[in-house]
This record gives C-alpha cells, sequence and structure tokens, in this order.
C-alpha cells in the first residue's frame, strides 16, 4: 500500500471518530436508546427558593419540589435567619406560638434571668417563638419569655410588626447575656422577663413578672434627668437620648409598635414624666 493512501485512511477514520463523538455529545444519547425523544438528561441545580430536580420530558415541566429545609423551625436556634419560602412552607400561624418552659429553656434561664430566689413560678411564664425582621429586612427566628397573662398579646404584636415589616434588631433571651440588662441593650436586643431582686428603696421592675416588654433597646433608651446630670440606659445610647429623629427606629406615639402596644393596653415607658424609658411597655393587670 502507498503511503498517501495509508494516511487518507488513518484521517478517514480519526473523522469518523469525532464526528461520532460530537454527535453522541449533542444527542444526549438518544439514537443509542439512552434517552426517548424530548427527553433531557436529568438536572439538579439550587436556585432562591430551593433545590429544584429537572427529570426528563424537556424544559417546559420545570417544578420546584418540596426540598426546603424546615429542620431550623424544629430546632428553632433564634436569631437564625430564614427565608421567605421557608415561612411558607412551614406555615407562619406555627412561627406565633406561646409554649409553657421546657426543661432545654429552663436551663438557659436559672441562675440568670431566673435566680434561685425567683418568686414567680415558671408555670406562670411562657416561651414566645415569633418571626422578625431585621434593620436590613431579612427574616430571623425571635425568642422571648413573657408572662402567661401577656403572651397572646404579644403574638398578636409581633405577629403584626411581622406582616408590616417592623424592624427589630434581636430578640435572644437576656440569658444570652448572663442578664445583664446592659450588654443586652447595648447589642439592641428586645427581651421582656427578667427576676432581679429588690434593692433597698427601689420599686420591683414589671420585668420581674415578665409583664413588661423592651424594644430596639439601643435606639430607644431609658433617659433620666437629674440635677447632677443625665443617666442614659444603656450608656452607648447618648445619640439617641434627644428624641430628635436621630434614627429611623425611634419609638414614638406615631410607630406602629407604639399603637399596637397601646391596642392591647400596655403603657409606654415614653410617656412617663419622671424617666422616660423610650423602648418599654408594659401591661398592669
Ligand atoms: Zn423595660
Amino acid at each position: 500500500m502507498k503511503g498517501g493512501l495509508k494516511k487518507g485512511i488513518w484521517i478517514a477514520a480519526i473523522l469518523v471518530m469525532c464526528v461520532g463523538l460530537a454527535f453522541f455529545f449533542f444527542d444526549g444519547g438518544r439514537t443509542l436508546g439512552f434517552l426517548g425523544d424530548g427527553e433531557m438528561p436529568d438536572q439538579v441545580g439550587y436556585d432562591g427558593r430551593g433545590w429544584w430536580h429537572r427529570r426528563g420530558h424537556g424544559r417546559e415541566e420545570v417544578g420546584h419540589e418540596a426540598v426546603v429545609d424546615l429542620s431550623v423551625f424544629e430546632d428553632w436556634v433564634a436569631e437564625t435567619e430564614v427565608s421567605e419560602a421557608q415561612v411558607e412552607e412551614y406555615g407562619v400561624e406555627k412561627c406565633f406560638v406561646a409554649d409553657s418552659i421546657s426543661e432545654k429553656i429552663r436551663s438557659r434561664m436559672m441562675g440568670k434571668s431566673y435566680p434561685e430566689n425567683c418568686s414567680v413560678s415558671m408555670d406562670d411564664l411562657r416561651y414566645l417563638k415569633v418571626l422578625h425582621y431585621d434593620m436590613d429586612g431579612k427574616i430571623h427566628l425571635g425568642e422571648m419569655v413573657c408572662n402567661v397573662k401577656i403572651a397572646d398579646d404579644l403574638t398578636e404584636i409581633f405577629k403584626a410588626l411581622y406582616d408590616a415589616k417592623y424592624p427589630i434588631g434581636k430578640m435572644v433571651l437576656i440569658d444570652e447575656y448572663d442578664a445583664d440588662d446592659e450588654a443586652s441593650m447595648r447589642d439592641n436586643n428586645s427581651s421582656s422577663f427578667c427576676f432581679r431582686p429588690i434593692s433597698r428603696g427601689s420599686k420591683i421592675s414589671m420585668h420581674a413578672y415578665g409583664m413588661a416588654v423592651d424594644i430596639n433597646t439601643l435606639y430607644n433608651p431609658y433617659v433620666s434627668t437629674r440635677a447632677s446630670g443625665r443617666i442614659i440606659k444603656p450608656s452607648t445610647a447618648t445619640p439617641y437620648a434627644d428624641r430628635e429623629g436621630e434614627s429611623p427606629y425611634e419609638i414614638d406615639k406615631d410607630d406602629l409598635c407604639y399603637k399596637l402596644f397601646r391596642e392591647h393596653g400596655f403603657s409606654w415607658g415614653g410617656s412617663w414624666r419622671s424617666v422616660k424609658d423610650y423602648q418599654h411597655f408594659e401591661k398592669r393587670l
């Protein structure tokens, strides 16, 4: 055989192989019976709504399967961020509930918000699970311990605030700060129950019964004006003590939070004469 002919056969063979491979690649194996006409290979992917799975029968039948992760709601670790799709899938009504104090929650509270000498029974307290939007418009799991007498009020109020996308910085138990109110307020945390023994001459706080709630505490400080000067709590909230619109999170009488608490029979610390406690709502029964 002449060299030129041999070379030609080799080139032809390689060409046939290339065409075959390209055909198989673009055809997806249909000719060889791997897939029927109009079918696509299985594909999976992830988008903002969760995992999707595309199987056979072309792209027009793309659908989202319910593969949204719902375990976060069972674990309920406060401040976990969740998506609207997760909330929708789980059920928003299940995200605004008042439970009795479980052993797990009790152990977080003991020796902190619930000291040895606490005169309030655990049976009179409730653990609230609620959702809240933060200042960036993200949804978080929130938690709060309060008195059973205001538990329904609070779940309704927080549901209405959630529906209105009212921004709340943080909602974790004050026990996460070892029941240190100053630390919790500096972190703009919102909370209710915290039992403190009464020091001589001071009134017992409604927080000791879980009948008071503090909201967005850094931006809505406690301000006491005395001859010796002002006392501002938390001490880092000086820029927000004058109530001249320094922050968009100021609670005033036009504020939705104020209106909802008033509708549910709470009084507001911002209306007090002696001191101003802009973060504070309480209910006396
Ligand atoms: Zn308060």
